[in-house]
């Protein structure tokens, strides 16, 4: 007496889309056309670089990031309009520069070892690597320079070839990418894994109205406590005559010691000089000692670390400190 056979196919059919749902979640069941992403390492890390399968080796987008939470920067992007309307009304947040739009750089690589590893470097397989323009902008020039029959080796993973040696530290500020003496082989990419083009945020894909919205937040969470460490008297002045004489003194500045004599008074430099330092690669900012809570980033966003200089730096030894 076996099963009824139309309950077996619901079960098998059930079974089926469950698993279905699981790989397009990318959970326990992996989505195979997703590679494992991993940030450019700390550290020396000997790699090879892969085209995919819409003949491309790296791509570049930007995006703001503040902790989890990541938006699409297209062209008309509303967080910018956001934030570029914050640094109007608060020119002296040091902190704003955190949540602009940076470029994004990634590549399928093959990882063949790396001096900092952890959890988060995946060896010996094909993986996404994400890196900021600095990785876009080294590899792009070697490629401008490579001779075509090298080129040709170079993309071929079944062909013996140099191994590039990428060097980062600082907290990305130092970077280098450089062909190596080491040579070898890689796996072939499976055929299977998403074009660049489609990884991430798809070539294009404005960011949902919920993805904005909670960037904003995160932006007003973070202006409201630099709006706590402004002395009130100041922030009343500045508000009270919003259009005509920003009157914030540089003294109340959260990172005063490095405050630039900025000229105050004239309603168009606030903004100029804020944009400028939005603009501006996070090397700009070096601090001093570390505060006393380094290393132990806490999860999600909190407005504080965002006014932090050191906080890159500090989720970095915080993962660290978690996988040993
Ligand atoms: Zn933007």
């Amino acid at each position: 007496m076996g099963v009824d056979l139309e309950v077996l196919r619901q079960l098998k059919q059930k079974a089926n889309e469950n698993r279905e749902k699981r790989a397009k979640r990318g959970g326990g069941g992996r989505d195979n056309r997703m590679a494992p992403i991993v940030y450019v390492p700390a550290g020396t890390t000997n790699l090879r670089f892969y085209m995919d399968s819409e003949n491309n080796i790296t791509r570049t987008f930007f995006r703001h990031k503040v902790g989890q939470d990541s938006v699409h920067c297209l062209h008309g992007c509303p967080v910018c309009k956001y934030l570029s309307d914050m640094e109007k009304k608060y020119p002296d947040f040091q902190g704003a520069w955190k949540l602009g739009s940076r470029e994004t750089t990634i590549a399928y690589a093959w990882i063949f070892n790396c001096s900092e590893e952890s959890k988060f470097v995946k060896l010996e397989t094909p993986v996404l690597l994400m890196g900021n323009h600095k990785l876009g902008r080294e590899l792009n020039d070697h490629i401008a320079d490579i001779d075509e029959e090298e080129f040709s080796k170079m993309l071929d993973p079944l062909t013996v070839h140099a191994m590039w040696e990428l060097k980062s530290g600082n907290n990305g500020r130092d970077f280098s990418l450089a062909p190596s003496f080491k040579k070898a082989t890689m796996d072939p990419m499976p055929d299977t894994l998403y074009p660049l083009s489609q990884c991430i945020y798809p070539v294009g894909q404005e960011p949902t109205a919920e993805q904005v919205s909670k960037f904003i937040e995160i932006i007003n969470e973070a202006y409201e406590t630099h709006i706590k460490t402004v002395d009130p008297d100041d922030l009343k002045a500045s508000s009270d005559s919003a259009s005509e004489e920003p009157a914030v003194s540089e003294e109340e500045a959260p990172a005063p010691a490095k405050a630039p004599a900025k000229a105050t008074a004239k309603p168009a430099e606030p903004k100029k000089a804020a944009s400028a330092k939005a603009a501006e690669p996070p090397a700009a900012e070096v601090s001093g000692d570390p505060k006393e809570c380094f290393g132990a980033h806490p999860d999600g966003i909190q407005p504080e670390c965002l006014l932090c200089p050191d906080e890159g730096s500090c989720e970095a030894a915080t993962a660290k400190a978690a996988t040993n």
